[in-house]
């Protein structure tokens, strides 16, 4: 028997393929052509709802839970993983970390704009010498009076070029804060717009803080608590963007099925080469392992059971299995998955960035590892 909660999943999927099927997926050449991010389809996510989706409707939001955030994340992934990056970016790493953190004055204030898509959201955390070590910032911001004075740069941030928000993490002290930043802020500039290899269309860049003085009511929790707010948020977010991974395996296997079964070579269709069919069950069985890895992965942060072990390792073999499975369709699909037309070759590019962004692999591996030595030394056992 379908359960209330599944029969509501079901229909948000069913909402979001309509939408990105019928808008998404006919422009997603053209954005990674052209790197040409689509604002107003954007935009269009947040009257759909979706934009603020783990927000209470108080707020502007729709309040479906995470759950539901990955369907979206994975159709739209399936369609244009740079659109789903982007998505992510906003809708997890900004808009959820502001209602999970902010004060009653900041998710009244910015929620609401940032759930209809009026403003575009981008979390700052990475600098020019800071990536995984990402408590080694420089950008500071110190006291004075009421408010705050924030001076630093941040880099390869999603969503810069077009953020009217950012969530910045700065020093103070000894300890780290966030702050809810607004580009129109004074002192707040753009740096550039980086061309990348993949995840065309979702633009990264740069921001630059010269003194911008903060009201301390834009302080994300209490000051000092940066850390906390950190950490907090990226089980989460390792899980709902390997959702993205999931739509784009997703689609390679697809094509590669189709193309296996139509592609005719020594009379017959070359999916009953043994050796396409190797490829075509190792794909399978890896797309099936990492969805599987990221909805127990994904129950857990429902149920805030969540532990850095299984986010970890969902991200870190959904991310593997995703480039791998790309690369396999491009070699089913011979010639002619090397050629644009098929948007094959896209698919790899971009399954590239699941192994780098948001933490890389190294440093998700040393994660599993390190916490399962915790954990088995405490529990003589392994997590369930
Ligand atoms: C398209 C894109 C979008 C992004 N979006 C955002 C965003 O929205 N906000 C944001 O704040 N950041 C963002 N980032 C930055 C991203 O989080 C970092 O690139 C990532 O964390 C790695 O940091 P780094 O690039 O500085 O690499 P480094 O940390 O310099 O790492 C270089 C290499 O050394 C390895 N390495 C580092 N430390 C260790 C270690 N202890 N053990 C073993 N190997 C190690 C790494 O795994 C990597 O292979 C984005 C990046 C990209 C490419």
């Amino acid at each position: 028997m379908i359960t209330e909660r599944e029969e509501s999943l079901k229909m948000i999927r069913e909402t979001v393929r309509e939408f990105s099927r019928k808008e998404l997926g006919p422009i997603s050449s053209r954005v990674d052509e052209d790197d040409y991010f689509p604002l107003e389809l954007f935009r269009k996510l947040g009257s759909l709802g979706f934009l603020g989706i783990t927000v209470p409707e108080k707020y502007g939001g729709s309040g479906l839970g995470y759950e539901a955030q990955a369907v979206v994340t994975e159709e739209l992934g399936y369609d244009s993983a740079s659109f789903s990056l982007s998505y992510g970016a906003h809708s997890n790493l900004v808009v959820d970390s502001i209602y999970r953190n902010g004060s009653e004055y900041i998710r009244k204030t910015f929620l609401p704009k940032l759930c209809s898509g009026e403003m575009i959201g981008s979390l700052c955390l990475t600098e020019p010498g800071s990536g995984s070590d990402a408590l080694a910032m420089k950008t500071h911001a110190r006291r004075e009076g009421d408010h705050f004075i924030l001076d630093g740069s941040k880099t390869l941030i999603t969503n810069a070029p077009y953020a009217d928000l950012m969530l910045v993490y700065a020093r103070t002290g000894e300890s780290y804060t966030a702050f809810v930043v607004l580009s129109s802020d004074k002192g707040v500039s753009k740096g550039k717009k980086f061309s990348k290899m993949g995840m065309r269309g979702s633009p990264t860049g740069e921001i630059y803080f010269d003194r911008v003085e903060l009201p301390a009511d834009r302080v994300l929790g209490k000051e000092g608590d940066g850390k906390e707010i950190i950490l907090s948020g990226l089980n989460a977010e390792r899980v709902i963007l390997s959702f993205i991974f999931v739509g784009l395996a997703r689609k390679a296997l697809e094509a590669s099925l189709r193309y296996s079964m139509e592609r005719r070579q020594f009379g017959r269709s070359i999916a009953e080469f043994e050796m396409i069919e190797e490829k075509l069950s190792n794909m399978y069985t890896r797309y099936q392992a990492s969805r599987l890895l990221c909805e127990k992965a994904l129950v857990e942060i429902q149920n805030d059971r969540m532990n850095a072990i299984d986010s970890a390792a969902s991200i870190l073999y959904t991310a593997e299995s995703a480039e791998y499975i790309a690369r396999e369709a491009l070699q089913i699909h011979g010639g002619y998955g090397y050629v644009k037309d098929a948007g094959i070759e896209r698919l790899l590019r971009d399954a590239i960035l699941g192994q780098i962004g948001a933490g890389t692999t190294e440093i998700r591996k040393h994660l599993v590892a390190s916490n399962l030595v915790k954990y088995f030394r405490k529990n003589k056992s392994l997590p369930k």
